[in-house]
């Protein structure tokens, strides 16, 4: 076969190939693309170049720019299927949102080939089936009280059916006209959703879930899950309003929460465990590119602490990860997250704090630890911790850029001699 002929054929090929492909330099400008990648990438590009990757893109996933510029491999996939949501506001419920999938893999030091693909259909059908597992669960639960509300679209109650007063302990005439959030609702802990957020989300995507404690008129508590669903009038894209179930689950909330324990907590110390922490972490990258809410990360490492082992044994090793855990989750905000990571290193995940938020609670976790004092046969027995602070927005939103910065600064604070807190304001002090 000449050269010629092959090459035609490779020009047919991405000519007619269903998938977007793009082969751009590490800046995003783009050398080729097909006309399918075509089709997806200029209406995105609005006013933006359409010449380059990233800024055509800029506006539905600012995260792509920092994901690339973290690879750190020579060549290699840097992400596979990454999801863009298109446009979550607009055609929202009548038709599907679309969603496409971008893998990009590093070709070269200054080479980068991406697909875009639509996998809208996918993600609809992906929807549905969770929302039809939540109904059949329903179902099957023998569930037989149902509170139904409507709200306003900023929360507040315009009617509210018997079953709510036998379920809360409110009359309906009594809260008709207040905010659902102040009836039965406590702040929300572990990274639960505020109902405002929820709001936002049912809006988006037609209905939200989530179940936790409630509070009953009485003050008992009861184990509650929140169907919000989005209502709108017809051909109008946004929610004139809102339906909310409530389903009063009983003897739920207790093995619930023994299973959440078990799940997502670390055994010895008690604190959040890796996976957990993972998760949470995906989820407010989600609201951070959603709701634009601000997430701030700490992390932790014990300092000389295999002196600690080395000098009074690995139990009493043991002993100071539990006082850590503790003297740092009392300081912690009901919405953050205090997790194991590893041997003697945890992470603080801080939902909708800012930078100086989290570096003051830094401040105060290192001066909690440095005051932990364990009674030992070789008497008192202290610890510190060097500590690094980052957020979100300094990383565009890229997790694994969020992990690095936090650690760098982590590893400053070492160098600088332990027992310290390094954020983007002392990063270089
Ligand atoms: P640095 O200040 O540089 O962090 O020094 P370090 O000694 O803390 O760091 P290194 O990573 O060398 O040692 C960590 C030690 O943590 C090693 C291990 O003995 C101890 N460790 C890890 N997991 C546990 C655990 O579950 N229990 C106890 N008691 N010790 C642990
Ligand atoms: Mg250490
Ligand atoms: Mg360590």
């Amino acid at each position: 076969m000449s050269d010629r002929s092959s090459e035609e054929e490779l020009l047919e090929f991405l000519y007619a190939c269903p998938v977007g492909l793009i082969e751009c330099d590490s800046s995003g400008a783009i050398a080729m693309m097909n006309p399918h990648a075509m089709q997806h990438l200029l209406p995105l590009a609005g006013p933006r170049d359409p010449g380059n990757l990233f800024a055509a893109l800029e506006h539905h996933a600012p995260e792509l720019r920092s994901i690339v510029a973290a690879y750190a491999p020579a060549t290699g996939r840097i992400c596979d299927g990454h999801r863009i949501f298109v446009d979550l506001a607009a055609r929202r419920r009548t038709t599907t949102p679309k969603v496409l999938a971008c893998t990009l893999v590093k070709l070269g030091p200054d080479r980068l080939m991406a697909t875009l693909s639509d996998i809208s259909e996918q993600v609809a059908q992906e929807a549905r089936l969770r929302q039809a597992d939540t109904w059949f669960a329903t179902l099957l639960d023998s569930v037989s009280h149902y509170a139904a509300l409507t709200i306003t679209p900023s929360g507040e109650i315009q009617s509210a059916d018997a079953c709510f007063a036998r379920q809360t302990g409110h009359a309906a005439v009594d809260v008709i006209g207040r905010h659902l959030a102040e009836i039965g609702g406590s702040e929300p802990s572990g990274g639960d959703l505020r109902l405002d957020e929820q709001l936002l989300i049912a809006a988006r995507e037609g209905w939200h879930l989530q179940e936790g404690w409630q509070q009953r008129a009485d003050g008992e508590r009861y184990w509650c899950q929140r169907l919000v669903v989005a209502r709108s009038e017809r051909g109008e894209p946004r929610a004139s309003g809102f339906s909310v179930i409530l389903r009063d689950v009983p003897r739920r909330g207790e093995a619930a929460e023994d299973m959440r324990r078990l799940l997502n907590h670390d055994h010895l110390t008690g604190a959040a465990n890796r996976r957990h922490f993972g998760e949470v972490l995906k989820r407010e990258q989600r609201h951070w590119r959603e709701l634009r809410q601000s997430l701030s990360l700490i992390v932790l490492d014990l300092d000389h602490f295999k002196a600690v082992n080395d000098t009074h044994g690995h139990p009493v090793g043991d002993t100071l990860l539990r006082r850590v855990t503790d003297v740092c989750t009392a300081l912690l905000p009901p919405c953050g997250i205090f997790a194991r990571l590893g041997g003697e290193e945890f992470g603080v995940l801080l939902p909708r704090y800012d930078e100086d938020q989290a570096a003051a609670l830094a401040e105060a976790m290192r001066a909690a630890i440095a005051g932990i004092a364990v009674d030992t046969p070789r008497g008192g027995l202290h610890v510190t911790a060097s500590l690094g602070c980052a957020t979100l927005n300094e990383t565009d939103g890229s997790i694994d850029a969020l992990l690095a910065l936090a650690d760098d600064r982590l590893y400053a604070a070492k160098h600088a001699g332990r027992n310290r807190v390094r954020s983007r304001e002392t990063a270089t002090a």
